[in-house]
C-alpha cells in the first residue's frame, strides 16, 4: 500500500491515463477524487472502483472554470479533510498546423491545458501548505519538450508552460514540503490519439526506440512513484515515459 490514507485529487479521470491512475491509486490505499467533464463515464469508474474496495468520489469539474475548482475542493475537503496529492491530467489536443489554429482553439487549449494546471495548483496549494506536505504531478508530454510535424504549435505551447510552470511551483513552495513534478509521456494508447495513426504499429516501429504505443497504466506507474513518499526528495523534476522517442 505506497498511498496508504493520502487523498488524491485526479482531473481528467474519466477514462485514459486518468482513470488508470484512479484505479491504481486507489489500489494502493489512496481515497481517490476522480473529476472530469465526463460525468457518466466518472461516475462508472467510481462504482468500479468502490466495489473493488477502494474508496472514490467522482466530482463534475472543468478544469478551466475557477467556480467548481473551488467547488470540487470545498467538498473534497467536507470528505476528507486534507489534499495529498493532486494529478492535474485533463487535456486536449489538436491536430494540424498554425494554419489552422484560430484564436478560439488557441484561448481554448491554453485555457484547458495551462490554465487547468495553474488553477488546480493555485486551490489545492493552501491546502497542502496547511499540512506541511504535498505532490503535484503535472501531465505535460513530449510535446512541452520538442516541436513536432502533425500537431498545432499551440498543444506544444501549452505542454512547455506546464513543464515550466512546475518547476516554478517547486522552487516556490518546496519550502512548505510541496512538491511538483511533471510527466512527460509519448504516445500512449488512449482516445486522445486513436484515430491518429490508420497503421499505428508500423508508426511506432520506426519512431520509437522500445518499438511501441505504451498503455495508459505505465504512465500510472510514474505517477505512482511521485505520488508517494518513495519521491521523497524529488521535486521539479521531468518524468520522460516515452519509450526512447525523444532520446533520438
Ligand atoms: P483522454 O483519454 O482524452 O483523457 C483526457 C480526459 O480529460 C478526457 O476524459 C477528457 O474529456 C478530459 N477533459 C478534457 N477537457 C477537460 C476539461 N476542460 N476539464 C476536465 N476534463 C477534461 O486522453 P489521455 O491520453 O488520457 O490524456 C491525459 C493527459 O495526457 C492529457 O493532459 C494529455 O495531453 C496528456 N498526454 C497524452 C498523450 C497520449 O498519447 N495519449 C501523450 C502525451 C501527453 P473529453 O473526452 O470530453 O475531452
Amino acid at each position: 500500500m505506497r498511498l496508504e490514507g493520502k487523498v488524491a485529487l485526479i482531473t481528467g479521470a474519466s477514462r485514459g491515463q486518468g482513470a488508470e491512475e484512479a484505479k491504481l491509486f486507489s489500489k494502493e490505499g489512496a481515497a481517490v477524487i476522480a473529476t472530469d467533464v465526463l460525468d457518466e463515464d466518472g461516475k462508472k469508474l467510481e462504482a468500479e472502483i468502490n466495489r473493488d474496495g477502494g474508496n472514490c468520489l467522482f466530482i463534475h469539474l472543468d478544469v478551466s472554470d475557477p467556480q467548481q475548482w473551488e467547488n470540487v475542493i470545498s467538498e473534497t475537503l467536507k470528505v476528507h479533510k486534507r489534499i495529498d496529492v493532486l494529478v492535474n491530467n485533463a487535456g486536449i489536443a489538436v491536430w494540424g498546423t498554425n494554419d489552422d489554429t484560430t484564436e478560439e482553439i488557441w484561448d481554448n487549449v491554453m485555457d484547458i491545458n495551462a490554465k487547468g494546471v495553474f488553477l488546480g495548483t493555485k486551490y489545492v496549494l493552501p491546502e497542502m501548505k496547511k499540512h506541511g506536505s504535498g505532490s503535484i504531478i503535472n501531465i505535460s508530454s513530449v510535446s512541452g519538450l520538442r516541436g513536432q510535424a502533425g500537431i498545432q504549435p499551440v498543444y506544444n505551447a501549452s505542454k512547455g508552460a506546464v513543464r515550466l510552470f512546475t518547476k516554478s511551483t517547486a522552487v516556490q513552495y518546496g519550502q512548505y514540503g510541496i512538491r511538483a513534478n511533471s510527466i512527460h509521456p509519448g504516445a500512449i494508447d488512449t482516445q486522445m490519439i486513436a484515430h491518429t495513426h490508420n497503421d499505428r504499429e508500423d508508426v511506432f516501429k520506426d519512431l520509437v526506440p522500445l518499438q511501441r504505443i505504451a498503455q495508459p497504466i505505465e504512465v500510472a506507474y510514474g505517477a505512482l512513484y511521485l505520488a508517494s513518499d518513495e519521491s521523497s526528495y524529488v521535486t521539479g523534476s521531468e518524468l520522460v515515459i516515452d519509450g526512447g522517442l525523444t532520446a533520438k
